[in-house]
């Protein structure tokens, strides 16, 4: 027999480039806490939609020249030749839940919330595995909508967060037809700074010109500060509601900027696009986007179109943000934390019993099973953060007692175990 011996370098896992294990969960808890309480008061019903998906639900969606698509989409390989991937966004999940379900109520207001999986390069607030909130209209033509549901999200960072150092940029980018006049309008500018832009962005001219807007390099961004805007190609009823929904906003004192050059990665939106940015960020600025998309249902296979409009916050970006601010928010407390401590073996089956008659109690409990000193058994309570110290030695086995520290005051009582949960509870 040959025994192979590993170092322990060599056995140990390191978890996959651009994830995250996350040991605190206080801040992630109490983003989807905020957002629960948020979005139902505004109507929103929560759902939950798989993470795997047919890989075709995103060429169909999100856009085969979309980045998402062409870059970083994780696919599956599956025996039976099925093709599926792990989901780069959710919007096209609910959609597809929409169409599949047969949901006839509209407006359908949902949110969701999970795990989204982009293969990206890794850096500060850009992971290949992270999560998002996604909240949803679908079937509501009306503009207003828009303004109401940017309010909505507004006020869910303003007031439900607490965050102040954003800003939300809005465009308009109109009708299929805005956008065809408005691509020729665009490939004319490019054809004359063809030769100072991206590899790249050449591409994206021929291809799918609006895309040449994502580009991330410096260089050509300048260059596109200088390119029409959309929505000075905008049809009469795209120029009338754009000019409600800046209106509606300022309506709601919603304050925004408007970004000519935001066009939005993914090919489905129409109309309003929006971001919520902040500059603590770093270069990874967005921490939410989102915007109305009129043709999605139609074009996964719905019945006739169902105008929609959402948004997806990130939210280890919002953790980001959250994380400076940390001890002004009002974060849930763990409960109080009551210590057993048997001082001997022989006290562990009596350990047992009282511990489960606290927790069945709802009194949060705990037993060092671990043994030691008195001493270094109280040092690690310390540690540990508990409330009361409950010490089991011979004497009180004998006596049936309890010593009771409450680790606050330093006081120490004697109690009848039958009455220790009226004592903690009082
Ligand atoms: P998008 O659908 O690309 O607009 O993404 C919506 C939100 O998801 C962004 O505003 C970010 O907050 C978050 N997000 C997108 N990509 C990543 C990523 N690779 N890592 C962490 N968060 C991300």
């Amino acid at each position: 027999m040959i025994f192979v011996s590993f170092s322990k370098e060599a056995g140990m896992f390191k978890r996959i480039k651009g994830t995250q294990d996350f040991l605190d969960l206080t801040l992630f808890n109490f983003i989807i806490e905020q957002a629960k309480k948020h979005f139902s008061e505004y109507n929103f019903t929560e759902i939950a939609t798989p993470v795997i998906e047919p890989t075709d639900l995103y060429h169909r969606s999100t856009g085969q020249e979309s980045e998402v698509v062409t870059k970083q989409m994780f696919r599956i390989a599956v025996k039976d030749g099925e093709q599926m991937c792990l989901r780069p966004e959710i919007t096209p999940s609910i959609i597809r839940a929409f169409i599949e379900n047969n949901v006839i109520q509209t407006p359908w207001k949902v949110f969701t919330y999970g795990p989204v999986f982009r293969y990206e390069r890794p850096q500060k607030g850009r992971y290949r595995q992270f999560h998002q909130l996604n909240i949803e209209v679908i079937g509501s033509e009306s503009i207003s909508q828009d303004a109401s549901f940017v309010k909505m999200l507004d006020r869910f960072f303003s007031d439900k967060l607490s965050l102040r150092n954003y800003a939300l940029l809005i465009n308009f980018i109109g009708c299929f037809e805005d956008r065809k006049a408005y691509r020729e309008l665009l490939s004319q500018f490019l054809d004359n700074v063809e030769q100072d832009i991206c590899k790249e962005c050449k591409i994206r001219k021929e291809k799918n010109t609006l895309r040449i807007f994502d580009c991330k390099s410096p260089d050509c961004q300048k260059i596109y500060k200088d390119a029409p805007h959309i929505t000075d190609s905008l049809c009469k009823e795209c120029k009338g509601e754009w000019e409600t929904l800046q209106e509606e906003l300022t309506l709601l004192s919603v304050s925004y900027k408007v970004e000519p050059t935001l066009v939005r990665g993914l090919d489905y939106y129409s109309k309003t696009v929006f971001e919520f940015v902040s500059d603590s960020l770093g270069s990874q600025s967005a921490f939410c986007g989102g915007g109305r998309y009129n043709q999605l249902v139609s074009q996964l296979g719905g019945k006739g179109d169902q105008p929609s409009v959402g948004a997806a916050p990130g939210i280890e970006r919002l953790m980001l943000l959250l994380e400076p601010i940390r001890d002004t928010l009002v974060l849930p407390q763990p409960p109080a934390l009551h210590l057993i401590l048997p001082m001997s073996k022989k006290q562990d089956m009596l350990a047992l019993l009282l511990a489960d008659t606290l927790q069945s109690e709802g009194l949060c409990t705990d037993i060092l099973l671990e043994g030691g000193s008195i001493k270094s058994m109280m040092r690690r309570a310390n540690r540990m953060g508990a409330k009361y110290v409950l010490i089991l030695g011979d004497e009180e086995q004998e006596e049936k007692k309890v010593t009771v520290k409450d680790m606050v005051n330093g006081k120490s009582d004697q109690i009848l175990q039958v009455e220790l949960v009226e004592f903690l509870k009082s």
